[in-house]
């Protein structure tokens, strides 16, 4: 099958053909329909998170199953499925729980090392990255990866269910608990950020602030319910937050990776209010805080891991929303792409002009 291979860290993308496993136990072969390019697939791409090449990333990925391991219960041939990087045993406590992004196991999704690796070229094992490995015509992954979805829903929107949705409404609404009536505000308006806007409005902020240095972007950011748009190359982004919120919002999002954004996001909290981060930072990046800011102003500050997402749970129903009508999924696709485009379309995303370019030929 045609796949987009990394082959050395800053190499880019070359598509290649490669070979794919049949499905054992709870493993799930699906024909990839659509694949979208989050900006974390570009950090691993070019940093080492953990991830070595050669190999297939891509983790925002609809289709439809075609073909089942023996002991696969959930799906059957023909069903259109969401995967996601959100990787979960089942057994733990954490999963017990219902925290599957805190499962103590999450490689008993994985083959173990003594059985044939899922993806090869040549014969030498090709690493299916996080999983999902979805830059690619078809991806193995363990049934407790994908969710089931109803066709209605169409496959590019789909995709984007699978990680910019679950982490940006699930920050707003999970990880973050925004009440009714309080103020929201959201730095980097990438295809995860307009779904911190979406879960803003859906758990009914009051306010809510899009912060970007495009003026697309803020454009785009009122079509997903920001009530207020900040270019953050117009002067001082905490103080024109101020100015809008009289002294500060009660929840702030970084969703972009940078220092000096995040520590805009801690500047700009009301008194008691939480600064949730979500963009990934250079490896080895610190910031420096003021304890008594903390102290006085009792402000919080936490990292947001996948919207703190239950992929069973939530999948199906930001899906059933969008099918009400209630949530923008559709201004979050920019572009379809081929995947010989891949290369180009992430330098269209170091740019900031696009949200979401979603692979639908492979
Ligand atoms: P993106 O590239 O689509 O969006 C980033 C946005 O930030 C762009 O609109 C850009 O114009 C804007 N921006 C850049 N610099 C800015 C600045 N100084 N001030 C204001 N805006 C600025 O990226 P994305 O796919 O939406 O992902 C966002 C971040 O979230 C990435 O770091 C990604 O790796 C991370 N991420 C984290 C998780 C998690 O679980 N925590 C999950 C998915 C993605
Ligand atoms: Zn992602």
């Amino acid at each position: 099958m045609r796949a987009a291979v990394v082959n050395g860290f800053g190499a880019g993308f070359d598509v290649e053909e490669i070979d794919i496993e049949e499905p054992r136990g709870r493993e799930v072969l699906v024909d990839i329909k659509a694949s979208g390019l989050c900006h974390s697939d570009l950090h691993f791409a070019e940093t080492n998170f953990g991830m070595e090449p050669p190999m297939v990333l891509g983790h925002e990925i609809a289709g439809v199953v075609a073909g089942i391991g023996p002991e696969v219960t959930e799906f059957s041939v023909g069903d259109h499925v969401v995967g996601s990087l959100v990787q979960f045993c089942g057994a733990c406590v954490a999963c017990l729980s219902g925290d599957t992004v805190r499962c103590a196991h999450p490689e008993a999704t994985l083959r173990a090392p003594d059985e044939p690796p899922r993806l090869s070229r040549r014969g030498e094992p090709v690493l299916a990255a996080m999983g999902t490995a979805g830059f690619a015509e078809q991806a193995l992954l363990h049934e407790n990866q994908l969710v089931g979805i109803d066709p209605a829903v169409p496959f590019a929107e789909a995709s984007v269910l699978g990680c910019g949705t679950i982490t940006g409404a699930g920050a707003a609404i999970n990880s973050a608990g925004v009440r009714p009536g309080q103020t929201v505000a959201v730095i980097g308006l990438g295809g995860v950020g307009l779904n911190v806007i979406s879960g803003a409005r859906l758990a009914g902020a009051a306010r809510i602030i899009g912060i970007d240095l495009n003026d697309e972007k803020l454009e785009l950011a009122r079509a997903f319910g920001a009530t207020d748009v900040v270019n953050g190359r117009d002067g001082d982004v905490v103080a024109a937050v101020q100015q809008l919120t009289d002294g500060g919002v009660d929840h702030a999002f970084e969703v972009i990776g940078r220092k000096d954004t995040a520590l805009q996001a801690i500047a700009m909290l009301a008194v008691g209010g939480t600064a949730s981060l979500i963009g990934i930072h250079g490896a080895g990046s610190t910031i420096e805080l003021d304890p008594n800011d903390f102290l006085r102003w009792q402000k919080k500050v936490q990292g947001v891991y996948m919207g703190h997402a239950n992929i069973k749970r939530d999948i199906p129903f930001y899906a059933s929303l969008f099918l009400q009508g209630r949530l923008n999924l559709t201004d979050l696709i920019s572009v379809e792409i081929g995947i010989d485009d891949l290369n180009e379309a992430y330098d269209q995303l170091r740019t900031g002009r696009t949200a979401r370019s979603v692979i639908t030929r492979f």
